[in-house]
């Protein structure tokens, strides 16, 4: 989020609820205005629904086939779902939260007054187009100075920032040579431990650079005369030699990358390297001066996510001229804060990372872009207040009862396992009994006191912000871990699960229709939010998460056996998702999105269960001819009506790690009540046998 700045910069997001809302989230029509967000169909939608279709051959299209051919994408946008108003509410909101603080008056260093400035910042576009470059020539002029690859290790070292986060919350991207998580330690869940990254590449994955599809190669064109026009917006002298260069030096940089669905697999993640291995283990790089200029150079250990790209990247530092890494230093800068400058800039940002990346023809208005830098910068300040307004005590009661009911049902289902060992039993068990699940706001927020925020500074806030983020991290090295601190704002439309943490954060945002509506029947609400919360838990059991153990160490805690029968499970899912086929030369990538599948999967499965639960042997009650039994697959299949745009689409498929909307809705093909509720039967498209069935949880 932090560099977002409003263009379409593709975040990758491993466990939560989905990375789509990055894309697709923000947009009103006009100005910010006042709310208007009353839903006026209290529990399942039939006027989204296709019933033509079959819904054994296309659930997907049965429950949102109405939807799909009403809905347009907007201009401005990469896709749109049915959630997207959340977003846009939510926005709206944000937005009267700083228009409020701009109104306050509020004191000089006062949250208000910095939430306040911070926006004006961003809307002043005369001061901004007024500076032109001006801002960002110190810093050019340092790239410029870099005089041996010793300097340049400083430089690099200077510029690392905590811009990256695998395992809770936004990427495993960053455009500075590594990027830099502080979180528990792998196998020391109480104490804050620095993980490193590696990074180094403007575009969002290594398969752009090497892709040779038409598709990859028409944007790997498109990106050549974009780094070259934003070498030349800059000044500098031969812009398409200087691209040329830095973008085979990318190239080369992508060859040493791990792939996203390797990067993913957290045993594979867990290489603890000293300081004094670095120099051995990555030659090439002056690594002493390097965590010097990081203000590293007293921590001794770390976790190196992808060594073999640690490897490869430090060998180039060396072997590349040190001009092409000036260049290389001067690019990556200039797309960074990009956002931050003139209109020229901002414009061809978006033409390469909007435009052609993700096929979207128009930017968001500004304010828009307003409201998601304020949110990136002090998103704690404007939660503070979002959570005291908008979500009520009532909405928070309601929520932990049904968090509760899930749990428990989650609990007999690991009981009713016959292939588990007692030993596994007990310690998934004691996982569910240690389980923090936040709901709508955290305990505490964070302090901003120190960070500096000036009216008229756009890229000096951004880059204060970073700065502030980055020591705010580094003073959290080696001390103790706040198990019950959260990963996301309130005013976010998503969910998450901190694997380390063994917590839950649902968001206040996401709280509402089409997820979560307290006048809409059971079967609705335990459809929609109800397998947002399974889905959730069950990233505790998912391929990844079923690694760490109660204490959220990363520990294997189950028998042979049953890690085998786990794996055997998985793997069908891996084939399952293998064979979707969105379009005619790119499939689902079973594996890259594996873990969210078996979330998804054994969220809906115990939400069934809690649904059935709730009931408590009654019927029940029929809503527009559909069933209880009926409406929560449907409450479920419509919170997944998404469109996207082709570019965008491929985009998602080869970088996240969540399934398209289509295929996250057809989850139900896995579980004996969908078949039952809709009579389906062998020789329909979604039709599995019952052996071939996945069910893990
Ligand atoms: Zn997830």
């Amino acid at each position: 989020m932090r560099h977002t700045l409003g263009t379409t910069r593709i975040a990758l997001i491993v466990i939560l609820l989905f990375t789509a809302a990055a894309l697709f989230a923000q947009q009103a029509p006009s100005g910010p205005q006042a709310d208007a967000a009353t839903p006026q169909v209290h529990g399942i939608n039939p006027a989204n629904m296709d019933t033509s279709v079959n819904p054994g051959d296309d659930f997907f299209r049965y429950a949102n086939g109405a939807w799909l051919k009403r809905t347009e994408i907007p201009p401005d946008r990469a896709g749109v779902g049915v959630f997207t108003p959340l977003a846009d509410l939510s926005n709206k909101r944000t937005a009267g939260i700083i228009e409020d603080a701009a109104k306050e008056e509020s004191p000089a260093g006062s949250e208000a007054r910095k939430i306040a400035d911070l926006y004006h910042s961003y809307m002043d576009e005369p001061g901004i187009e007024k500076k032109g470059l001006a801002p960002i020539q110190a810093q050019l002029r340092k790239f410029a100075a870099i005089r041996n690859k010793r300097e340049l290790a400083r430089v690099f070292g200077e510029n690392l920032r905590a811009d990256v986060d695998p395992m809770n919350n936004t990427n495993y991207h960053t455009m500075h040579l590594f990027g830099m998580w502080v979180g528990p330690g792998f196998e020391d869940s109480e104490h804050y431990t620095p993980y490193l990254l590696q990074g180094g590449l403007a575009l969002p994955e290594r398969e752009f650079y090497l892709g040779s599809s038409p598709h990859m190669k028409e944007i790997q064109e498109k990106y050549q005369a974009h780094v070259a026009r934003m070498m030349k917006l800059a000044g500098f002298s031969d812009p398409d030699a200087r691209a040329a260069r830095i973008i085979a030096l990318e190239h080369r940089i992508a060859e040493t990358h791990v792939s996203l669905a390797d990067e993913q697999d957290v045993r594979k993640a867990n290489n603890p390297w000293k300081q004094a291995d670095f120099a051995a283990k990555a030659p090439g790089l002056d690594w002493k001066e390097y965590f010097r200029a990081a203000g590293l150079g007293k921590q001794d250990h770390f976790i190196v996510w992808q060594p073999s790209a640690f490897t490869g990247e430090a060998a180039l530092v060396k072997s590349v001229p040190l001009q092409t890494w000036k260049d290389w230093l001067a690019y990556h800068f200039l797309e960074e804060y990009g956002g931050t400058l003139t209109k020229a800039l901002v414009d061809e940002r978006f033409a390469m990372f909007g435009q052609a990346l993700t096929g979207t023809p128009q930017m968001r208005p500004r304010w828009q872009r307003g409201v998601f830098v304020v949110n990136g910068v002090m998103g704690d300040a404007v939660g503070k207040i979002y959570a005291k307004k908008y979500f009520s005590a009532q909405a928070k009661a309601t929520m932990e009862a049904m968090v509760k009911n899930i749990i428990d049902a989650f609990r007999r289902r690991i009981d009713a396992l016959d292939w588990m060992a007692p030993a596994t039993k007990a310690e998934a068990k004691a996982k569910l009994g240690t389980l923090y699940v936040g709901v709508g706001y955290p305990e505490e927020w964070r302090d901003y006191s120190g960070l500096e925020i000036k009216p008229d500074d756009l890229f000096g806030n951004i880059w204060r912000s970073d700065l502030f983020d980055y020591h705010y991290q580094l003073g959290r090295l080696g001390s103790k871990v706040n198990k019950h601190e959260w990963s996301m704002t309130p005013q976010t439309v998503n969910a998450v699960n901190l694997p380390l943490q063994n917590a839950l954060n649902f968001p206040a945002a996401i709280l509402l229709p089409p997820f979560f509506d307290p006048e809409a029947p059971a079967a609705m609400n335990y459809g929609a939010i109800g397998a947002v919360i399974g889905h959730e838990i069950s990233h505790t059991f998912d391929s990844e998460g079923a690694a760490f153990d109660s204490s959220g160490r990363l520990r294997n805690w189950w028998t042979p056996e049953d890690l085998q029968h786990f794996q055997k499970a998985t793997k069908a899912l891996v084939e399952q998702y293998d064979q979707y086929k969105p379009f005619p030369d790119l499939a689902i990538n079973g594996k890259q999105t594996l873990a969210e599948n078996v979330a998804d999967v054994a969220g809906l499965a115990a939400s069934h269960d809690g649904y059935r639960t709730s009931l408590d042997g009654k019927t029940a009650p029929v809503q527009d001819g559909f069933t209880g039994e009926q409406q929560f697959f449907l409450g479920f299949a419509q919170t997944w009506a998404t469109k996207a745009r082709d570019a965008a689409l491929r985009a998602q498929i080869m970088t996240d790690s969540h399934s398209p909307g289509q295929y996250r809705a057809d989850t139900v093909r896995n579980l004996d009540g969908w078949y039952k509720a809709f009579g389906i039967k062998p020789g329909t498209k979604l039709y599995l046998a019952p052996a071939d069935r996945v069910q893990i949880w």
